[in-house]
This record gives structure tokens, C-alpha cells and sequence, in this order.
């Protein structure tokens, strides 16, 4: 009997510890540990922060789920990751070993990187439902006495979506009882690019992310290093082509929310040979950590090279769909693995989201998600929106009966990896 430890409930841990479920034998133990009871719709955040959503409406109880799927699920945040035992450390001062570990505790919030930045400093957040829960009380008094605001995302960030998503849904709340006339609003990005996202672009997301900021009267700024908030402005620097500072500048707000970059989470950090001096955990193409081969990383904590070089570092976002493959691939290793074979499973990498802008919305689809690609696509309009409120639906309810992934199977846009290793 082998046990199989995968830390974090979140989007990838919770895919991952029900396809180990599915695929390892019937006499392994897998266990899941989680620094919460619940797991939370993370992309229906920017929802919450405009009180369109209720933090409870995206959170899903798990025990009763697990225990119907035969998961053993802890609640109990890792302190320490051990890979030289084969061990970690728990919050309560408990130690617990594995035979396999799947790392899938997504980012630590890094604002500390930048003076007067984050829920405990100057601006808000939407990366934690309970931070985007805050940002709903702010926003709430925010209404009564409205005045210039700032959104966008700072230097090393590499998830870009929330950012134009939340800048866009902030525009039509005030459009809706008419007071975006009193609302200056400015979106600063890191990005070189509007639409940029990180990834060169995807489809004509530069174009269309451009023109809706264009159209909203949204002032824009690209290329921006953030040197500090202070509470009611943002002192920044607008960075040339050839990185050299151009411009310093300063935008008053009432109302700031930017996303930070993210670092990898304390237990994982400073661990030579499992993650990087950023604590993102180093993984090969089949998920697997190169120096210690019974570790595997999936979802946001892994370490992935930027794409391309750009004045004001940005990295590259992990998407849901990729996090799903990348899930469904570890999974599958582990049991050759067990079996005494070697790795092949690959993610696909793939990327399909949806950007919802409060009535209209932005979708794209990237194969594979950084680029070359073999097809890349994006919209805009009405249905964009729909979709996103068809697919929280969708993925609430899959989470709540603990149901794997025949979506993306389906659709074939996730699982080449997976594919390819059944076929
Ligand atoms: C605001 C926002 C909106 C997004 N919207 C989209 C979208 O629309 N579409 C899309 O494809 N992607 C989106 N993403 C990107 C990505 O899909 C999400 O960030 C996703 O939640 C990442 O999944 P994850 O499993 O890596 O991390 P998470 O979902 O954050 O899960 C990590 C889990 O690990 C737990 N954990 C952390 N540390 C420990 C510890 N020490 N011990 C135990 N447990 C721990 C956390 O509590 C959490 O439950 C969005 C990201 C953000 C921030």
C-alpha cells in the first residue's frame, strides 16, 4: 500500500487528489491537506468585490465530499515540506510522511514586495475570497462618497486576467446607478502591452482589451514598475523599451486594487532542489520534480519561465484548464510509478478562459497555452458573460459531487497528456 499526500484544496489539489482516487490501486491511501474546510471558486473573486457574489455562493464544504470519494482529507496548513524524509510538518506540531506528494498550494501574495501594497497596507485584493470579501465592504462605502480609482497589476505578476476583468466590471457597477461620471479610473499593467496577458497576447486580446478601455474612458499605462501606495495614491515609474526608466509619475485614488506577483508558499521555500529561489516548485514536463521523483507540482506554485523578455518582468499565468491537465498527468505518473514504470504523461498546457466584464465578456483559447501555438482564438460579447456564469455553475456542482473532468475531456482541450497515455 502506497499513501499519496496532495497538499491544497484548491483548483489543481482537489482535480488531482480525485483522478490519484480514480487511477491508483484500491488498497492506496490518499490523503488530501488543506489549510481551510472549504473549497473556494477562486475566479468568481472579482464577483465578490462587487458584491455580485456572496463569498459562501463560491465556497464548497469538503469534507463530506472526500469521504464519500474515499479521500482522507486534513485540515491542518503544512508548515515544512521534508523531501529528504519523505515528511512534512504540521501546523499543530504533527509530522506526517508519504510514499508520493502532489504540491498544489497555489501563491503566496506577494505585497510585501512593495511598500503600502496589499489588504494590510493601502489597495485591496481579489485573490482570496476573503480579501475580495473586504474589497466588497470598501467598495460598499466606496459608493456613497466615490472618487478616482486605480486597478491593474504590478511588476512581476503574472496573472493579468482578474485585473481587466475587475477594471471592467467596476465600470459598469458605476455605469448601472450612474455615477461613473464622478470615477476617474486609471489601469496600470507591468504588461508591454495592453492584452499582453503574460503570454504575447492571445488571439487579438490586445486589440480587444485595448478598444473596451478606450471606449469605457479607462486611462492606461503599460509598462509600469509600482514604487509604492501610500492611502489615497500610487507612486510609479513608466519603463522605456530599453528597461530604462522614462517616466515618474503618481495617480490618486479613492478605491486601488492591483495584483501582486506571487512567490511560493513558506513550506515549500528555500528547499534546494524542490522549488526556486522564489519558492515555485521546479517540475520536467510530466509534473515530476527533477531531484526528488516521488514529489510532483501542479496549478499556480510551479515555476515556469517567462515567455519572453519584457521592460517590466511579468510571468506567465496558469490557467484552470492547464491546472486540470496538469492534474490529471500527475495523477497518471504516480500510478506508473507504482507500477514500476517510468513517467510519460504530459500536460497539454492548453488555455480557454473567459474574461466577464460585467454584461459583455472576453473569451480566448490558446493550444498550447504559451506560444508557438497551433490555434489561438478570442471573442468578445454578450455571451462571454453567459458563459461564465454557466461555467462557475458548471464547476461548483462538479466540486460538490467530486466529479472529474469529462468537460475538458469532452472537448478534448485539456488532456493530450492524458490522451495520448490511455490511447
Ligand atoms: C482572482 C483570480 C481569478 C482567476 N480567474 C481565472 C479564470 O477565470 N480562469 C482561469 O482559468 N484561471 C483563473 N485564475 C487562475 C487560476 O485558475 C486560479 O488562481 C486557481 O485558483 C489556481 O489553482 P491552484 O490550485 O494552483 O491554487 P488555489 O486554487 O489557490 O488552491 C491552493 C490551495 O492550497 C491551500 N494551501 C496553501 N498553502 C497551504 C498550506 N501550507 N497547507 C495546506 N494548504 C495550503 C490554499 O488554501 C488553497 O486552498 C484566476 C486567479 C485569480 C487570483
Amino acid at each position: 500500500m502506497a499513501k499519496i499526500v496532495i497538499i491544497g484544496a484548491g483548483v489543481g489539489g482537489i482535480p488531482a487528489a480525485l483522478e490519484v482516487r480514480k487511477t491508483v490501486r484500491k488498497s492506496d491511501q490518499v490523503m488530501v491537506i488543506s489549510n481551510t474546510p472549504t473549497f473556494h471558486f477562486v475566479p468568481s473573486n472579482p464577483w465578490v468585490a462587487v458584491g455580485r457574489r456572496s463569498p459562501e455562493q463560491i465556497k464548497v464544504p469538503l469534507e463530506k465530499m472526500f469521504r464519500r470519494k474515499k479521500i482522507d482529507f486534513v485540515v491542518n496548513p503544512v508548515t515544512k515540506v521534508i523531501p529528504s524524509e519523505n515528511a512534512l510538518t504540521l501546523a499543530d506540531g504533527s509530522r506526517l510522511s508519504y510514499d508520493f506528494l502532489i504540491i498544489a498550494t497555489g501563491p503566496r501574495l506577494a505585497f510585501d514586495e512593495i511598500p503600502g501594497f496589499g489588504p494590510d497596507g493601502c489597495t485591496q485584493s481579489v485573490c482570496h475570497v476573503d480579501h475580495a470579501d473586504e474589497t466588497n465592504h470598501r467598495w460598499q462605502e466606496f459608493l456613497k462618497a466615490p472618487g478616482p480609482v486605480v486597478v491593474g497589476a504590478v511588476q512581476g505578476a503574472s496573472c493579468f486576467g482578474p485585473a481587466y476583468e475587475y477594471v471592467f466590471l467596476l465600470d459598469a457597477e458605476l455605469r448601472r446607478r450612474k455615477l461613473r461620471d464622478q470615477v476617474p479610473i486609471t489601469f496600470l499593467t507591468s504588461e508591454p502591452y495592453i492584452g499582453h496577458l503574460g503570454l504575447g497576447g492571445v488571439g487579438d486580446t490586445k486589440g480587444m482589451f485595448e478598444s473596451a478601455l478606450r471606449e469605457k474612458t479607462i486611462k492606461f499605462v503599460t509598462n509600469v514598475k509600482v514604487d509604492g501606495f501610500s492611502n489615497d495614491k500610487v507612486t510609479y515609474t513608466e519603463v522605456a523599451e530599453d528597461g530604462t526608466d522614462k517616466r515618474h509619475d503618481e495617480a490618486s485614488f479613492k478605491l486601488s486594487m492591483m495584483i501582486p506577483a506571487f512567490t511560493g508558499v513558506e513550506a515549500v521555500r528555500g528547499i534546494d532542489g524542490l522549488s526556486n529561489p522564489r519558492g515555485m516548485i521546479l517540475v520536467n514536463d510530466k509534473m515530476q520534480n527533477p531531484t526528488y521523483p516521488n514529489i510532483y507540482g501542479v496549478g499556480v506554485c510551479i515555476a515556469i519561465p517567462p515567455y519572453e523578455k519584457t521592460p517590466v518582468p511579468v510571468g506567465v499565468p496558469k490557467t484552470g484548464l492547464m491546472i486540470e491537465s496538469m492534474a490529471v498527468a500527475a495523477a497518471h505518473n504516480i500510478r506508473l510509478q507504482l507500477d514500476g514504470q517510468t513517467p510519460e504523461a504530459r500536460p497539454a498546457l492548453n488555455a480557454l478562459c473567459i474574461a466577464d466584464m460585467g454584461n459583455t465578456g472576453v473569451g480566448f483559447i490558446a493550444q498550447p497555452q504559451i506560444p508557438p501555438r497551433n490555434r489561438s482564438l478570442s471573442f468578445q460579447g454578450w455571451k462571454m458573460h453567459f458563459a461564465k456564469v454557466v461555467f462557475e455553475w458548471y464547476y461548483i456542482r462538479k466540486i460538490r459531487k467530486g466529479l472529474t473532468s469529462p468537460f475538458y475531456e469532452k472537448f478534448g482541450l485539456g488532456l493530450m497528456g492524458y490522451k495520448e497515455l490511455k490511447s
